[in-house]
């Protein structure tokens, strides 16, 4: 399917704080600003793989997008309708057209059900077959994600993880969704395997008329799969750009840190690592101004006091760095 320039998912300034409570009232003291203040939007057909180190908020923010935690504030927009107003029969209705794949295929799975009981649970939920036909619909998936339909009453402990991943694709594909979140899906698969999942959810995306939104921190894995890319850092969107101008001429300077830290095959192209210097900083008690500004190699006085505001430098790259803007779109040089 072809990109279209209707948005089929829209994310507005979201946010997310888990309250931290405290004393004998145990009253909220302080909170975890997990997803703080994040927009962006996925065209109808179009990937947008989401990057950053472990913790940085994206897998919370995929679970507020699928409501299966609230948001603190901010608005979803599913093709057009805000999904934290759904109640109901409204609601049901979205988790149809909203899916995810986890990171784990070997806890995502339910070991008690075969194969084919966890594929077919959503459609026999959502009542859309029974009986002949529900076993038919998931004997056609397992073949679509290149098992045999074979394993219909086979359980999840006598495949390997690869496979127990393409079954978790078919149960995700169950509901015929329009929105996939895929969660790290190749993170746990052994190097050889990734690129056949990788390759699977490519093939399928057409089939199915699918969009993705692409949750991993392997620069290399994102890079395959993207139409566009946008970089997390402590609950913000650091920076969003088509995946070749990413790639090309990333303008945020941990952006830049983090490609460069991202081993190439070809060892002309690689560059010389930027080495972050520090821990990432408690999500409670983020720094003032720009919060990369404690681990980042170009900071100046302004970045400590000043938040960043995020800048338009095309059509389709923004970034949020005071270093940064329109009329002077070169990144900063960042020391090696
Ligand atoms: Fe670094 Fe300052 Fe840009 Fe933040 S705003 S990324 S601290 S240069």
């Amino acid at each position: 399917m072809n990109i279209t320039t209707r948005n089929i998912l829209e994310v507005r300034n979201l946010k997310k704080y888990f309250p931290i409570t405290g004393g004998i009232l145990s009253r909220v003291v302080n909170s975890v600003k997990a997803v703080d203040n994040i927009s962006f939007h996925i065209k109808t057909g179009e990937t947008l793989g989401l990057v950053g180190e472990s913790g940085c908020g994206k897998t919370t923010a995929s679970r507020v997008i699928l409501r299966l935690i609230e948001p603190t504030s901010g608005n979803v927009y599913f093709d057009g309708e805000d999904i934290f107003k759904l109640r109901g029969r409204e609601l049901h209705g979205l988790r149809k057209n909203m899916q995810i794949i986890f990171q784990d295929p070997y806890s995502s799975l339910n070991p008690r059900l075969s194969i084919g009981s966890i594929i077919a649970e959503g459609i026999g939920a959502h009542g859309l077959a029974k009986g002949r036909q529900k076993k038919e619909i998931v004997e056609g998936l397992l073949e679509k994600v290149g098992l045999s339909a074979g394993y219909y009453n086979r359980y999840p402990h006598e495949f390997s993880g690869g496979q127990r991943q393409r079954i978790a694709i078919a149960r995700a594909l169950s509901l015929r969704p329009r929105l996939i979140i895929c969660d790290e899906p190749v993170s746990a698969l052994d190097v050889s395997i990734q690129a056949q999942i990788l390759n699977l959810l490519t093939e399928l995306k057409k089939d199915f008329n699918l969009s993705y939104l692409f949750i991993t921190h392997d620069l290399s894995v994102v890079e395959h799969v993207s139409d566009r890319i946008a970089t997390m850092y402590m609950g913000e969107i650091a920076e969003i750009a088509e995946t070749g101008e990413f790639y090309s001429s990333p303008l945020h300077p941990y952006t830049i840190a983090l490609l460069s830290a991202n081993l190439l095959p070809d060892p002309r192209k690689r560059k010389k690592a930027v080495i972050l210097k520090g821990d990432v900083p408690s999500p409670i008690s983020p720094p003032s101004g720009c919060r990369f500004h404690t681990r980042c190699p170009v900071a100046r006085e302004i970045c400590r006091s000043e938040w960043p505001e995020p800048k338009e430098i095309s059509r389709s790259h923004m970034v949020r760095c005071h270093l940064v803007d329109a009329s002077h779109p070169v990144p900063p040089i960042v020391p090696a």
